[in-house]
């Protein structure tokens, strides 16, 4: 480095340098930058020994230009943050420059959240419907799915934005109203001859499920709707329900005393250890789609499936598979046991009104 440039160590295996008195011309400072950041590069890249064994080291570096104070500090040391994160993604050992494309794509992500923001006060989430099946084809219930009706950009699907509303905190007010808008249905249901068997099954997520007030929170929607219990069935993932092995066993606990339901959901995709899941007060573990869409393509995927509705079975728990879209699927499943079924081949997740008419016709079919 030249004497007047500042290197300092950032913290673990992060440091930052700082480079003065580059050309005041952003193109030439560019240049400049990128020659001494070639020049570390190729320094660092080179094999070095340690007590007789060679070592080697990739590093991945990224530089952000500033002129003057036109940026705070946090922001810059993030602008060059990401650089450096591109430049890992690109397969280390590698130079980036802070790209204004992936600054807009930020940009794109606070818009959203302030939009977001919005979403609830404004009315403008959905609940869509998809129809789970028993073998008969009769349909015993549904789970429900968010949708966010943007102003602008159309029916957003969640995995766009529901991130992010775990990142921002955002999904506590959300998921509190898909909570409440799913329990307010089964109360009307409730008085519906057509419907009042009908069990519906929430996502739940981690931050959500986290929340100190989260039993409360059930437990008043359950209250104030006053339906049975039995009919909500909350569905968790692997990964949550590991996270915390205690907190989770101990928030399931309270509310299946009560009489709520839990179902594993994408199971199979994550690392669950068998003697955490033998612990955990579940009703049902959901097959990951997955392993569904790979009956027939893939035999240790098939072999899968097997083993978890076998694993489902010696426990005691009711098992449903997701994402099946074909007959052969379907009767794959069957044929191993598993009795209940979500996904295209029955029904595609549908807004309220339609799903009640599908309601109806299964009624009549
Ligand atoms: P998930 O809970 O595993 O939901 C299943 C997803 O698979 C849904 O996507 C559904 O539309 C889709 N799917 C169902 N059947 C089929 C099929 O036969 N083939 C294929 N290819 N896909 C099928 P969706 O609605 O986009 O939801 C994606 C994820 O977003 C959900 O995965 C869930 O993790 C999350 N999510 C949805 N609604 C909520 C919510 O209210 N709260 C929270 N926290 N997460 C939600
Ligand atoms: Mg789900
Ligand atoms: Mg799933």
């Amino acid at each position: 480095m030249r004497t007047d440039d500042t290197v300092a160590r950032q913290g673990g295996d992060e440091f930052v340098i700082i480079l003065i008195d580059l050309s005041p011309e952003f193109e030439k400072a560019a240049v400049q930058a990128e020659g001494i950041a070639e020049k570390i590069r190729s320094a660092i890249n080179r094999p070095f020994e340690l007590q007789g064994s060679k070592y080697h080291t990739s590093p991945s570096i990224g530089i952000c230009l500033f002129g003057g104070h036109e940026i705070t500090m946090d922001e810059l040391l993030k602008r060059a943050d990401t650089a450096m994160y591109q430049a890992k993604q690109s397969g280390r050992n590698t130079i980036r420059f802070f790209d204004p494309a992936t600054h807009a794509a930020m940009e794109m992500r606070i818009a959203l959240e302030t939009d977001l923001r919005r979403a609830v006060p404004e009315n403008q989430l959905r609940l869509y419907y998809q129809m789970q099946v028993d073998q008969t084809g009769h349909i015993h219930g549904a789970e429900v799915l968010l949708r966010w009706q943007h102003p602008k950009q159309g029916l957003v699907p969640p995995l766009q934005f529901i991130p992010l509303a775990e990142d921002t905190g955002l999904i506590l007010p959300i998921g509190y109203w898909v909570l409440e808008t799913a329990c307010v249905k089964l109360k009307a249901w409730a008085s519906d001859p057509n419907a009042r068997h009908l069990q519906l099954a929430v996502n739940v997520s981690a931050r959500q499920f986290r929340h100190p007030d989260f039993v409360e929170q059930v437990c008043a929607v359950l209250d104030a709707t006053g339906i049975d219990p039995a009919k909500l069935k909350l569905e968790l993932t692997e990964s949550l329900v590991l996270d915390n092995v205690s907190d989770t066993i101990a928030k399931m606990q309270a509310l299946k005393n009560i009489g709520v339901h839990f179902s594993l959901d994408d199971f199979g995709s994550g690392y669950s250890s068998l003697s955490y899941l033998s612990q955990l007060p579940l009703n049902q573990v959901k097959i990951d789609q997955s392993f569904v869409h790979n009956i027939g393509v893939k035999n240790t995927d098939a072999v899968i499936v097997q083993t978890i509705i076998g694993m489902a079975n010696n426990l005691g728990l009711n098992v449903i598979a997701e994402g099946v879209e074909t007959q052969a699927q379907r009767d794959f499943l069957e044929r191993n046991g598993c009795p209940n079924y979500q996904g295209f081949l029955f029904g595609k997740p549908v807004p309220l009104a339609e799903f009640e008419i599908l309601l109806l016709k299964n009624k009549r079919g």
